[in-house]
């Protein structure tokens, strides 16, 4: 019998009621768990966070909530094996699981040690200078940060069962906000793995983490205004969330990260013999197959100079040709399936509608070579590359294709460049390929507003380059406009969320002994 996923509240694991849906291997249409509708009563979960976990939490200063990751990290390090295993069936390769597992795991190692560098001893945060406001020097100005006194409810998408719950844990956990996680049904079996282990390892205070296996239910109605809400997903729900009567009739700090039409931008000083030419290809090709396409970040439109358009397309599609499509547990395998068949659907459906725009150059939605398991009962998908001529199609700037899937579009001149880039109206990261500095000013002043992240690759730190799909725990992860308008990682910033932000009036030693 298929086992049944369990929801983590008030310090106790809990069976689901009601209807269950199957979840299937990705690779095989084997089913693997099924999550039930409905979970354990929602406002009884965030009671209990806001009542034994965060008192637990603010009673740690930042540096003592920093060792605990720390020694969370190692703790989870050792079990990346096991969850190796799981996240096979997501469809996720080695080198999927290496972005999504290890990845996870390093951006709480990451927090655990910024925070211990980075911030106080303390339980209070001063942030920023102390202001004089008196002319006699008796009466100034500070802020100062505490943590909210609610629970901080993570909703999660499925295409990073854990980097998406631990980058949101570990900000919320040093800010001193117990979390509440709601993760994607698709691959929630993965998430509720890592935290039975994070449970196990007995490091967290108790009510410091809850865990929502089942629909939302009454997750949201019972929002009070000391609560967060962060939301990793689609544009559609993003809305809904945001508009909810608690969400926003209770002022709820909301954060969302939504889809994206990310762009790279292949610079006009580039030729087909340069070596930026070919690092513009490579890392295209990487980022339509590490997960299958199915990344946040990854790049769907391709805006290169009209004049190598056809040698961009012709390079790429060569390069696709390699790559193996397989069972994601196999060595040899380059790209694994997409998550659920459903998916898959979703995926031909915005591929109907880009190729009405334009054409396929490589690639078919329908027909794919897989190595080692069965295309019929697998959620593959052969890596698909567009090219669109027509610069008023409105498709490719519109139609997020969550897959392997990207378009050409060509243009003349930077500002038609920049033009083009805007139109995907607000991404989380864009790339610029070009060695010359004045092309890379001009092309970040037009794209910087669209972007919460930009990437600018050349042969002088290709070697280094973290990639363009790759958020890093350092640097801000959120983008504009249809990007959700968001703010996650950052570093340190990322705590802003789960900390009031209070301006306190007094005399100035009053003040220093706050700090
Ligand atoms: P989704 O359908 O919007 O679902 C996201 C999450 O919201 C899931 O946990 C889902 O639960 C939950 N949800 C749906 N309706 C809800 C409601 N009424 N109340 C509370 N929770 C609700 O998105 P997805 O299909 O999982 O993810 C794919 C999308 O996410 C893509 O468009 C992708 O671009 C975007 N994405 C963005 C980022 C980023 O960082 N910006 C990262 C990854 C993915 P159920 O699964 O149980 O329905």
């Amino acid at each position: 019998m298929t086992r049944a996923l369990q929801s983590y509240s008030q310090d106790r694991w809990h069976d689901g009621t009601g209807e269950f849906v199957r979840l299937a291997d990705a690779a095989t249409g084997e089913p693997v768990a099924e999550i039930p509708r409905t979970g354990p009563d929602a406002a009884a979960m965030l009671d209990y966070a806001r009542t034994t976990g965060g008192p637990a939490l603010r009673a740690l200063t930042f540096t003592q909530r920093a060792a605990i990751l720390k020694s969370l990290a190692r703790y989870l390090s050792g079990h990346v094996a096991e969850f190796a295993v799981l996240s096979a069936l997501t469809g996720a390769t080695r080198r999927d699981t290496a972005v999504d597992v290890d990845g996870g795991i390093g951006t709480l190692a990451v927090y655990a040690s910024k925070a211990s560098r980075e911030l106080p001893d303390a339980r209070v945060l001063p942030d920023g200078p102390t202001e004089p406001l008196g002319k006699g020097g008796t009466f100034a100005g500070r802020h100062v940060r505490t943590p909210r006194l609610g629970a901080a409810v993570q909703v999660n998408a499925f295409n990073f069962p854990v980097w998406g719950m631990l980058e949101k844990f570990a900000p919320a956990f040093l800010g001193g906000m117990p979390s509440v996680v709601k993760p994607a049904s698709q691959t929630a079996y993965l998430t509720e793995l890592v935290v039975r282990r994070i449970i196990e390892s007995g490091l967290l205070p108790e009510g410091s983490l809850s865990l929502l296996c089942a629909g939302p239910g009454g997750l949201l109605d019972s929002l009070v205004s000391q609560d967060t809400l962060s939301f990793t997903g689609s544009a559609v729900t993003a809305l809904a969330l945001r508009t909810h009567p608690a969400v926003a009739g209770r002022a709820i700090p909301f954060n969302a990260e939504a889809d994206s039409l990310n762009c790279s931008v292949l610079g006009p000083d580039v030729t087909a013999g340069d070596p930026e030419f070919d690092l513009y290809v490579s890392q295209l090709v990487t980022e339509m197959t590490v997960k299958a396409g199915q990344k946040c970040t990854a790049i769907r439109r391709l805006i290169v100079p009209a004049a190598l358009a056809s040698a961009v397309s012709d390079a790429v599609s060569a390069a696709l040709a390699g790559v193996m499509v397989g069972h994601p547990a196999s060595p040899e395998t380059m790209m694994g399936p997409l998550a659920s068949l459903a998916q898959r659907d979703e995926v031909r459906a915005a591929v109907a509608k880009l190729a009405a725009a334009g054409r396929i150059a490589h690639g078919h939605p329908d027909t794919v070579e897989v190595h080692g398991a069965d295309s019929r009962r697998g959620a593959f998908l052969s890596p698909i590359l567009l090219s669109c001529d027509d610069s008023s199609a409105a498709a490719p700037h519109e139609v997020e294709a969550f897959g392997p899937v990207a378009t050409v579009i060509a243009y003349d001149g930077i500002d038609e460049a920049v033009t083009l880039a805007a139109r995907g109206d607000g991404s989380l990261a864009g790339s610029i390929v070009t060695r010359d500095a004045g092309v890379a000013s001009r092309l970040v002043e037009g794209l910087a507003p669209w972007h919460g992240r930009l990437l600018i690759l050349n042969r002088d730190d290709a070697a280094e380059s973290t990639g363009h799909g790759t958020a890093m725990p350092q640097l801000l992860h959120g983008g504009p406009g249809r990007a959700g308008g968001g703010a996650e990682l950052g570093g340190l910033r990322a705590l802003d969320h789960y900390l009031q932000r209070t301006a306190i009036q007094a005399h100035p030693d009053i003040l220093a002994a706050l700090a």
